[in-house]
C-alpha cells in the first residue's frame, strides 16, 4: 500500500503543500490554514508595521510631554546610577584619545571659566573648613599624596545632596585617572598648568 501524504492548499499563497508545512495548533487540534512560509512572512510584516507604529506613538508622546519625559529620564538615571556610570566609563575607555582631546581643548578654550572654577573651589574649600578642622593633619595628607594620585573629597564640597567638609577624614587618595573621570575639570587644568 502506498502511503499518501495529506496536503492542503494555503489560503495565502494558494499552493498545495503537505500538512507538515502547516503549523499544528494545539488549541484547535487542527493545522493552520496558511502555510509556515506565509505565516512567518506575514508575521514579520505585521511586527514591522507595529514596531513603527509603536515607535511613532512613543515619539509623539515624548513630544507632547517634554517635562515628564525629562523627569522619567532623570528618574531612570538615578535608579540606574551604576549602569549609567558603567556606560559612561565604557564609552570613555573606547574613546579615550578623543575624549581626552575634547577635554583638553575645552580647558584651553575656557581658561577664564577654569580659573573661576578654581577660585570657586578654593572659596568652597575655605567655607567648608570648620574651625575644628585639623589643618596640620590636612597638610600632612596633602604632603604625603603618593605620586600619580590626587586628593579627593569623599563627600564633594559642592554636592547638591550633601556638602562635604574640607576636613581630614573627608579626604582620600585617588589615582589621578579616577579623579579625572569623576569629571573633575579643575584637576585636569591643574595638570595642564603644572
Ligand atoms: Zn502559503
Amino acid at each position: 500500500m502506498k502511503a499518501t501524504i495529506e496536503t492542503q492548499v494555503c489560503t495565502k499563497c494558494r499552493l498545495e503543500k503537505p500538512l507538515s508545512e502547516y503549523q499544528f495548533r494545539k488549541d484547535t487540534q487542527k493545522h493552520r490554514r496558511d502555510c509556515k512560509d506565509c505565516q512567518s512572512k506575514y508575521q514579520k510584516i505585521y511586527q514591522k508595521a507595529n514596531l513603527e507604529k509603536e515607535r511613532a506613538r512613543v515619539i509623539a508622546w515624548q513630544k507632547a510631554n517634554p517635562e515628564r519625559c525629562k523627569a522619567n529620564r532623570k528618574a531612570w538615571k538615578e535608579a540606574n546610577l551604576e549602569k549609567v556610570k558603567a556606560n559612561r566609563k565604557a564609552y570613555y575607555e573606547a574613546n579615550r584619545e578623543r575624549e581626552r582631546n575634547i577635554q583638553q581643548n575645552w580647558v584651553r578654550a575656557n581658561r577664564e571659566k577654569c580659573r573661576s572654577y578654581t577660585a570657586k573651589r578654593r572659596a568652597a574649600k575655605s567655607q567648608a573648613t570648620p574651625a575644628w578642622a585639623n589643618l596640620q593633619k590636612i597638610q600632612e595628607i596633602y604632603l604625603n599624596c603618593p605620586p600619580g594620585h590626587h586628593i579627593d573629597h569623599v563627600f564633594p564640597l559642592n554636592s547638591p545632596i550633601m556638602c562635604g567638609l574640607h576636613v581630614e577624614n573627608n579626604l582620600q587618595y585617588l589615582p589621578a585617572k579616577e579623579n579625572i573621570s569623576k569629571g573633575n575639570r579643575v584637576t585636569l587644568e591643574e595638570q595642564l598648568n603644572g
